[in-house]
């Protein structure tokens, strides 16, 4: 793993919320306009930091480190960007959270189209940039992973299952993030890894930091990390962590952790980014230290006893075993050998 961490070397800004995202920009639907985050219907694309670093020769994600993923094959998108939740360390705008849309959803098929469509879009200025070799270029214009997290809520998607099988179906790997207010939804979905945001351990802290829209958010996420629980593909326990806010109760969320009985612990320090600056102090953010003290003493209540971290990034990785990354993403594997841009 030694190796595979020296390319991570950029400072990540993302991730202020159930899901990833290309944070350090302003949230919301207002982005639509904004250069890097494009809409077609219902479905939003925006390149990650981490894309154009990557395509640069300029550092993967973490998730490179922990999982694998080629960040610059790497599609972020959501095919919603309504909410039901509105986190006060969400980067985004909840206007554009509470935005209705329209229900005349497209079909999966589609929806994976126009996020390739905008990914290809988003990518094409960097043709003939000096500083990214045609090969990287080109290997970028055929993605490989997507990332269900970009903004929204993805469960609010009806066709969201069906919507994974059809990236499989195109030879990608799909992460799907959740703020877990859906549990039939999870049950029925099978990514390529599951995340779920936990960001309180107990129901007060959780109407402090969540503010979800739906009075049984709280019991709708112990569902589902029992869904969790029952899962046979990779599953991760995602958690923000604000400094002041939600960092106090380590046992109640080891109790948590340990129901869902999930392959992975993620521990990202929240960063001061986008809308959440108009909720948040700066020094709500953790510095790296603290999220790996926080994370060491999980690990002494958890049965995770392996321990990763990518310090730029901010996060801390709890695991079962040393080896982390997706199986199929291991070099030389047959996903590789298929690899249309190989
Ligand atoms: S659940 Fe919704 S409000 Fe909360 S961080 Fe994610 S997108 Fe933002």
């Amino acid at each position: 793993m030694r190796d595979q961490e020296k390319d991570a070397v950029a400072v990540d800004v993302d991730e202020g919320s159930s899901g990833d995202s290309g944070g350090g920009d302003d949230g919301g639907v207002q982005q639509v306009g904004k250069p890097d985050y494009h809409m077609e219907e219902h479905t939003a694309c925006q390149t990650c930091g981490w894309t154009k670093n990557d395509i640069k020769g300029e550092g993967k994600c973490y998730k490179y480190v922990f999982y694998g993923i080629e960040s610059h094959r790497c599609v972020q998108m959501t095919p919603v960007v309504t909410c039901n939740e509105r986190c006060v360390f969400c980067w985004r705008d909840h206007e554009g959270h509470a935005w209705e849309v329209d229900a005349d959803w497209q079909n999966p098929e589609d929806v994976v189209d126009a996020s390739i469509e905008l990914q290809r879009k988003l990518l094409g200025g960097y043709k003939g940039n000096p500083d990214v070799p045609m090969e990287k270029f080109e290997r970028g214009m055929e993605p490989r992973h997507v990332a269900i997290s970009l903004d929204g809520e993805p469960t609010l998607y009806p066709y969201l299952p069906e919507l994974i099988e059809e990236y499989h179906d195109r030879g990608m790997t799909t992460f799907l993030v959740s703020n877990g207010t859906d549990p039939d939804m999870i049950e029925r979905c099978e990514p390529t890894q599951t995340y779920i945001s936990v960001d309180a351990a107990d129901p007060d802290t959780f109407d402090d930091v969540v503010r979800a829209e739906d009075d049984d958010a709280w019991s709708q996420l112990q569902e589902t990390l029992d869904v969790l629980a029952d899962k046979d593909g990779r599953t991760v326990l995602r958690n923000t962590l604000i400094q002041g806010w939600n960092d106090g109760d380590v046992e109640g969320y080891a109790e948590l952790f340990e129901r869902a009985d999930a392959d992975f612990i993620e521990v990202k320090g929240y960063m001061h980014v986008g809308h959440s600056r108009s909720r948040l102090d700066r020094d709500a953010m953790p510095d790296h230290e603290e999220v790996v003290e926080f994370t060491r003493e999980l690990e002494e209540h958890v049965s995770h006893d392996v321990l990763k971290q990518v310090p730029r990034s901010n996060v801390a990785l709890l695991a079962h075993t040393e080896d982390t990354w997706v199986t199929k993403l291991k070099k030389d594997s047959e996903f590789w050998e298929d690899d249309p841009a190989a």
